[in-house]
Parts: C-alpha cells; sequence; structure tokens
C-alpha cells in the first residue's frame, strides 16, 4: 500500500454520544483496577513501533463514508493503528461485566479493545474500535494487545459472516504493529514471540449483555437506568412506549435479535465458540470473534474451543440454549428497572418455541422446500441423524442439493451428494439404506411441489454458502501472512465477498477439510490465546 502523506482534507467528527451520555471513570490513569459506578474509562492507545496496513474492507470503508484518499493517507494509518489520537477523538475503554462459562466472572472491561469514538455517515451512526491496541484498566493480568492470527481470523470472518447474511459487528482494517507479543499458544508452557496486529471494529455500539450486568450487580440502578435508556433511545427507537413496559419490550427486542442470530449461525454452520455475556452485543450481532469454527462434518457436539472440550458447553448444538440461558442472566440484570417477573419469563418461557419455530423454517428452507412443513418435521430430524451418522460436510451437502431434479431416482440423489461424505466408502449396508429412505421421501415431497428444479436451485442456493470460511482456510492465509505474504488474506476477502455464487474461478475452495487439517491446532481446534 502506497502511503501519501499529503491528506489535509477529510475531517473526521467524532460524536461522544457515549461518553457525554453515560458516567466516566474519574481516574485517567491507566492501570489495572475496579472501576465501579462507570461505563468506560478514558485511555490512550498505545503507539506501535512499524504499523502497516495490511488489508481494507472496501465495503466498511464505503459503508461509514472514508474516501480513497484519506485510507491511503499516514492520517489513516496513525488513526487505526492508535499511533496517533487524531481529530476530536478521546478514546475510551468500556467497562462491563459477565457470565464466562457459566460462572459469574465479577468485572471485566475492554482489556484490549479501545473505542474512538462514533462518526455519522448516511444518517447512520458507527462506533470505531481498535481491538489489540494496548492495555487499559481492564486489562487484569493481560496485556492488552492481538497477536497476527487472532486478527486476520477476525477481520475475514466479521466480513465473511456479513456477507452470508448474519448480524455481526464489521471489519474495517488489520494492520500489523511491528510489535511482537508473547502467547502460549495452546497454554502448555510453550510461550513464542508472535507479530502484533490490530484490528479496527465497527458496531452501531459496543454494548454488551454485560454492560448491563455490571450496573445491576453493583446495585447501580441509576446508571443501569441510564444505560438501559440509552441504548433504547439511540438504537431501539421503535419503543415509543414509557415506563417499566420500555424495558420489556427492550428485553423483548433484545431476546428476537438475538433468536434471529443463533438462527442465522445454525444455517451456515457457524460455532462461535465462547458465548459467555461478555461476548453478547445487545443488537444481537455476532462479536468477539475468538476461537469460533465453522462446521465441516456435522456434528452438534462439536466445539473448537479447546478451553472449552470438556464440558463443551457452547458447542454448534447447544447455543440456542446458551442464548437462552444469557437472556436470562439479562432479565435478571434489567429486572430492577421492572420489578416484574412475569413479563420477563414470558419472554423467555416463549424464546424456545419461537426457536423451534424458526429452527424449522430455516431448515425447509435450506431443503429448498416450500411447502408441506409441519406433518413432515420428522424429515429434518433424521436428516440431522443421517449427517451425523454418515461423516457429513455440512456446506457442501445442503449446496449440492442444488442439482437434484424432481425426476431423480435416490440413487442418483446419492451420487449427486456423494462429495460431501468424508468417507464415501464406508457409505454402504444399512447407512445407506437410510440415506435412500430419507432421499425417497424428499423426493415424494419435491414431487408436490410447484416450484421448477430451477426454481429450488435458486432458492437453495441463496441460503446455503458455497464458501465459508474452513477454519484450515483461515489458517493457510495465517501461515503465509506470517512470511508477510497477504496474498491468501486477499482471496479469502475477496472469495467471502460473495459466498452464494459459484465462482468457478474459485472452486477449489469448494472442498472438504484436507486430511492434514483434520487435528491440527487452527485448523480444527483452536484456544483462547490470540
Ligand atoms: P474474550 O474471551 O476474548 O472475550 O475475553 C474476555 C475478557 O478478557 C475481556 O474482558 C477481554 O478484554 C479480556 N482479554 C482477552 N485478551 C486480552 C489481552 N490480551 N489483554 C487484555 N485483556 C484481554
Ligand atoms: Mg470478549
Amino acid at each position: 500500500v502506497l502511503l501519501i502523506d499529503n491528506f489535509t482534507t477529510m475531517s473526521i467528527k467524532f460524536l461522544h454520544k457515549f461518553a457525554t451520555n453515560l458516567p466516566s471513570d474519574t481516574i485517567e490513569e491507566n492501570y489495572t483496577r475496579q472501576v465501579p459506578k462507570a461505563a468506560f474509562s478514558y485511555v490512550k492507545p498505545r503507539i506501535p513501533s512499524h504499523p502497516k496496513l495490511i488489508h481494507i474492507s472496501k465495503e466498511v470503508q464505503n459503508l461509514i463514508g472514508f474516501s480513497d484518499d484519506f485510507i491511503q493517507s499516514e492520517t489513516f494509518l496513525q488513526l487505526v493503528s492508535g499511533a496517533e489520537i487524531i481529530s476530536n477523538a478521546k478514546p475510551f475503554a468500556m467497562n462491563y461485566a459477565g457470565h464466562q462459562f457459566g460462572n459469574w466472572a465479577g468485572q471485566l472491561g475492554d482489556g484490549r479493545a479501545i473505542v474512538l469514538g462514533e462518526i455519522e455517515h448516511n444518517n447512520q451512526v458507527f462506533t470505531l474500535q481498535l481491538k489489540g491496541a494496548g492495555a487499559t484498566p481492564y486489562s487484569r493480568r493481560a496485556d492488552g494487545l492481538a497477536v497476527l492470527r487472532s486478527s486476520i481470523r477476525e477481520h475475514l470472518c466479521s466480513e465473511a459472516m456479513f456477507n452470508l447474511g448474519v448480524p455481526t459487528t464489521r471489519s474495517l482494517s488489520l494492520i500489523s504493529t511491528g510489535d511482537e507479543v508473547l502467547r502460549d499458544v495452546m497454554y502448555n508452557g510453550n510461550p513464542a514471540m508472535e507479530k502484533g496486529a490490530i484490528v479496527c471494529r465497527i458496531a452501531p455500539s459496543f454494548i454488551r449483555f454485560g454492560s448491563f450486568e455490571l450496573f445491576s450487580s453493583q446495585n447501580d440502578i441509576e446508571n443501569l437506568k441510564l444505560l438501559a435508556d440509552y441504548t433504547i433511545s439511540n438504537y431501539y427507537t421503535e419503543i415509543q412506549v414509557e415506563g417499566k413496559e420500555k424495558y420489556i419490550e427492550f428485553f423483548n427486542n433484545v431476546a428476537e435479535n438475538t433468536r434471529e442470530m443463533i438462527v442465522h449461525w445454525q444455517r451456515v454452520g457457524f460455532v462461535h465458540g465462547v458465548m459467555n455475556t461478555d461476548n453478547m452485543s445487545i443488537h444481537g450481532i455476532t462479536i468477539d470473534y475468538g476461537p469460533y469454527g465453522w462446521l465441516e462434518d456435522y456434528n452438534p457436539n462439536w466445539t473448537p474451543n479447546t478451553t472449552d472440550a470438556e464440558g463443551k458447553r457452547y458447542r454448534f448444538g447447544n447455543q440456542a440454549n446458551i442464548a437462552l440461558w444469557n437472556l436470562y442472566q439479562l432479565a435478571n440484570a434489567l429486572y430492577p428497572l421492572i420489578e416484574e417477573a412475569e413479563p420477563l419469563e414470558n419472554i423467555l418461557n416463549t424464546f424456545a418455541k419461537k426457536y423451534d419455530e424458526d429452527f424449522s423454517e430455516m431448515m425447509w428452507r435450506k431443503l429448498g422446500i416450500t411447502s408441506k412443513k409441519e406433518e413432515n418435521d420428522q424429515l429434518i430430524q433424521q436428516l440431522l441423524y443421517n449427517l451425523e451418522q454418515t461423516e457429513t460436510d455440512y456446506t457442501i451437502f445442503f449446496r449440492n442439493l442444488n442439482q437434484i431434479h424432481k425426476t431423480d431416482s435416490v440413487e442418483d440423489c446419492i451420487s449427486k451428494i456423494n462429495f460431501a461424505f468424508y468417507k464415501p466408502e464406508e457409505v454402504t449396508g444399512i447407512i445407506l439404506e437410510t440415506w435412500h429412505f430419507w432421499f425417497a421421501q424428499y423426493l415424494t415431497i419435491l414431487k408436490e411441489e410447484t416450484a421448477s428444479d430451477n426454481e429450488r436451485k435458486s432458492q437453495i442456493n441463496s441460503v446455503n454458502p458455497k464458501y465459508v470460511l474452513r477454519n484450515y482456510m483461515a489458517q493457510t492465509a495465517i501461515e503465509l501472512a506470517e512470511k508477510e505474504d497477504y496474498s491468501l488474506v486477499d482471496e479469502l476477502y475477496t472469495l467471502l465477498l460473495n459466498p452464494y455464487n459459484e465462482q468457478p474461478e474459485f472452486e477449489k475452495w469448494f472442498a472438504k477439510r484436507p486430511d492434514w487439517a483434520r487435528q491440527k491446532i487452527g485448523s480444527s481446534m483452536l484456544s483462547c490465546s490470540s
């Protein structure tokens, strides 16, 4: 990237909405501490030694209205590396608490994230946040930094998720800091130096469930109310009622958004990996890309997160339950503003039922079927059973359903999805029979559908991505990037701009996880180390 140093024209004006509406820490010194009765602490990003721009999301650049000149300027690099505080920015780290792996963890806060401020473009407010820009009062015993591998994963996945139609934070830029960071990747006593990096994330705000838990746990009802009112009046503007009804409605909307997000995760085969309440956005958008992963063979018990290998609390098939568990914590946190359990319980009690309905609706869409739903719901359960019994690639299986014709035989169907089987030679005998049985029923339903094969094909292609950011793909890009070759970061970013398109030039990425990646760190499993 060529840096032009003559940038002077564009002026970014930060709005300071969060900071002026919510209480700040009274101490401005940057040392690790408990910060009571404050939503954030002002803090200066650490100055990196040799910041270099690695990648920009052109889409996010356009979304927030940054010009090409600005993106290529030294000022931009200073902004997104934290090297200099530009314009009227007053960076801060947010305070929040949370439940981690089911246990109350008390104050957590942005240990290595720093909000630069909010900007407005096309009547939309965007908060810019640097991740990995140095220690804050919330860093506890950690260094406030982020390494290249986890930053590449966050940058690519944020954008991939957006292009898949999954609600998410965005990522504007990825830079390397030129500094070395010490990490013990598998927490097994093998620390090594890694390259430091910073991602500039974008979201309406970075308010989390844990932001509300913080004030509630401190019995600070005044600030709890302030935060709820702030969130509603800025981000849940459709809520027009007042009094406790307002907070009930708010909770209901958060529950709905969260549920919709989880249905999307299940649709595309995404496993978040660390669904702690501090990692749950109040907007119901995916946030904090850490040891996430994508299903390769369908396995509801799979989690990529080695830190969660024992309990598998955050496994693929448990994400809706955990979302509900997290919503219980949010309900508890908001309770002092409502002082009535019943309306909150009603919302929580309908969550599972609504989720099941949405889930089956979504699965029918993945199958390309528009009619005859309720009475055929067992077909979905049977399919999931089959997918689990036979090691079957989740993405490839659903995508290849686009090839099936109403006039096909069950044998035709099997041969069309055969590519999705990890061990096709083992699909024989009773397993093959269960697949025959399943496809026979599927074909019966297809024949009753009014949609033509072609119409169904485009329906299937619009909900079943052809390309997702498989763990081995990200890992391959990371290994090259560690040698300062960013070509694969670019390629995967470009590929994942259009995950539902065929893109024949990228056909090689429409492939099952290769065998070498099966047990490889970064390719199939990840720790929280980042
Ligand atoms: P996470 O599991 O990544 O969401 O992190 C949980 C908490 O640990 C949050 O409060 C983070 O800000 C903090 N944290 C994670 N990594 C670091 C780090 N390298 N330095 C400081 N704080 C961190
Ligand atoms: Mg987090």
